[in-house]
């Protein structure tokens, strides 16, 4: 039987109690996981806080530049094993989980190494009262011990994109990945063993949230700061946390994102794209579309252009040839995703394609599927046009005009992003201006530069990552005055 263990301090760390992971394709049991308790995630805190103050303190920075790149190369050189069980986890498609998931995890490390030395600090000259001269610069140090606490959509991915930049600063992190996807994060820590990382400097505990590893942590007074990626009523719990001892929080929370189709669209690419940001990853992307405006000119044929492709995609298990749709993540979201599947029915909409489970061979019947699902013909009102699904669905409704486009798009608690697809240039800097989100897309979707400011307006988030502003979560800017 496979065992998912803490890695504390350079080693993997077996604890007392378990649970089981187990494949959202078929219900089967992968392994067992060693839930943290109170001391283990305590051992965690104190390693990582040995090891600023270790060899890993005192490395150069270019020394650690060449770590992390031994890190990403190390993923690379285990890219089938890090690719295995992020399918096995996940369920999804092995032609995302290979473009995406584990090649973009392997380049946060990379990406970011790389990045802090080409980001200046600033500088200033003036003159003092008795006619001398002070000059002052900054200098950045390491925030501290990061607690990283993360979902289970984008597993590696997701937890990559913070742990690259926190180690980057010199940091050390302290991981909580989700209780339902443990498994990358263990292997990472194989990585980092294997390619000298000192030990303390990456560690992984495994739990779940209340009562467990991510409360612990989260609440651990050794932890200078933390960096979230989940819904947004769990952001409220662990800001309560941070409040203790004012730790800096970097929250990416969730989303009821807009996605805009006007009628001088190219029509085959909005479709394709509007098709792809409601269904990709079974709709488990906080980016996702959830709610589609279509100019009303466009409205009918788009809808049925929508619902070929929802209809086109195979729905299957990760390795099955041309596979588009996966399973959703656990049984209990399934359940969840499948009474907003009722609802949106018992609140008047009409079912264009799905809103059900498809029937599944045999041998895949227990694994937790859903139909792609399109409705339109809702209220704003609704819950699921309200409340955040994160399943394969979405509801399209007409639109006239872009000013009122505009206020349905920020008619939502949150911000997080949006896609807009047109050919006019003004239209879309209005939208690109207008719309309250931390991320505008026009004419595409999940498009990353990752030297762009990444995070979500609103409830969708607090701060920003990517680029120069990981940095400035990451690091403590200081001033030093020098009176010449
Ligand atoms: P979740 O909030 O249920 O769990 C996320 C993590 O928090 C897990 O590791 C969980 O164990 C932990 N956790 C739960 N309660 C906790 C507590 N009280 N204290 C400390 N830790 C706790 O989210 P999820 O279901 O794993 O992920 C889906 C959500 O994440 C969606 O809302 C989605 O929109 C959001 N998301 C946002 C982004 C973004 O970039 N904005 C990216 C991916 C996912």
């Amino acid at each position: 039987m496979k065992q998912f263990m803490n890695f504390i301090n350079g080693e993997f760390v077996a604890s007392g109690k378990t649970f089981e992971n187990r494949a959202p394709t078929d219900n089967s049991l992968i392994g067992l996981v060693h839930e943290a308790g109170a001391a283990e995630v305590d051992a965690a805190v104190k390693a990582a806080r040995a090891a600023l103050r270790g060899d890993w303190g005192r490395m150069s920075a270019a020394k650690r530049t060449e770590m992390l790149h031994a890190v990403a190369d190390g993923i690379n050189r285990r890219f089938d094993d890090f690719l295995q069980a992020e399918m096995a986890d996940t369920g999804k498609p092995l032609s995302l989980a290979s473009h995406i998931d584990i090649p973009r995890g392997a380049a946060n490390f990379k990406v970011f190494a790389d990045l802090v030395h080409n980001v200046p600090t600033e500088s200033f000259r003036m003159t003092t009262p008795d006619g001398g001269t002070a000059v002052s610069y900054g200098v950045r140090s390491p925030l501290g011990v990061i607690a990283v606490v993360c979902p289970w959509n984008l597993p590696l991915l997701l937890m990559t994109w913070k742990v690259g930049p926190a180690l980057a600063c010199g940091n050390t992190v302290v991981v909580k990945p989700s209780e339902e996807t443990p498994a990358t994060a263990t292997l990472l820590g194989e990585v980092m063993k294997a390619v000298g990382v000192p030990d303390g400097v990456y560690n992984v505990v495994h739990g779940f949230g209340p009562d467990s590893a991510g409360e612990y942590l989260t609440r651990h007074p050794g932890v200078s700061g933390i960096t979230f990626t989940g819904e947004t009523r769990t952001g409220e719990v662990i800001m309560t946390a941070a409040a203790r001892g004012v730790r800096p929080v970097s929250f990416e929370l969730g989303g009821k994102n807009a996605g805009i189709v006007f009628a001088d669209a190219n029509f085959e690419q909005a479709v394709a794209g509007i098709a792809r940001s409601s269904f990709e990853n079974c709709g488990q992307v906080c980016l996702g579309t959830e709610r589609v405006y279509v100019q009303r000119p466009i409205f009918e044929r788009f809808v049925q252009a929508l619902k070929a492709r929802a209809e086109a995609l195979v729905i299957g298990p990760s390795t099955q040839p041309g596979v588009g749709l996966g399973p959703l993540i656990s049984a209990e979201h399934q359940r969840k995703v499948l009474s907003y599947y009722e609802r949106a029915r018992a609140e008047g909409a009409t079912v264009v394609t799905g809103g059900g489970v498809p029937e599944m061979p045999a041998a895949l019947a227990a694994g937790h599927w859903v139909q792609p699902t399109i409705w339109t013909g809702l209220p704003e009102t609704a819950a699921v046009v309200r409340e955040e699904v994160f399943g394969p669905c979405c509801h399209v409704a007409p639109f006239d005009t872009v000013d009122e486009v505009i206020a349905l798009a920020n008619d939502t608690d949150y911000g997080l992003c949006t896609t807009v697809w047109t050919q006019d240039v003004s239209v879309a800097n209005r939208c690109g201006q207008e719309i309250d989100v931390g991320l505008c897309w026009i004419n595409s979707w999940f498009l990353r530069d990752l030297r762009t400011a990444f995070g979500g307006a609103k409830a969708s988030g607090i701060g920003r990552e990517g680029g120069v502003h990981s940095l400035e979560f990451y690091s403590e800017l200081r001033n030093v005055m020098v009176k010449l």
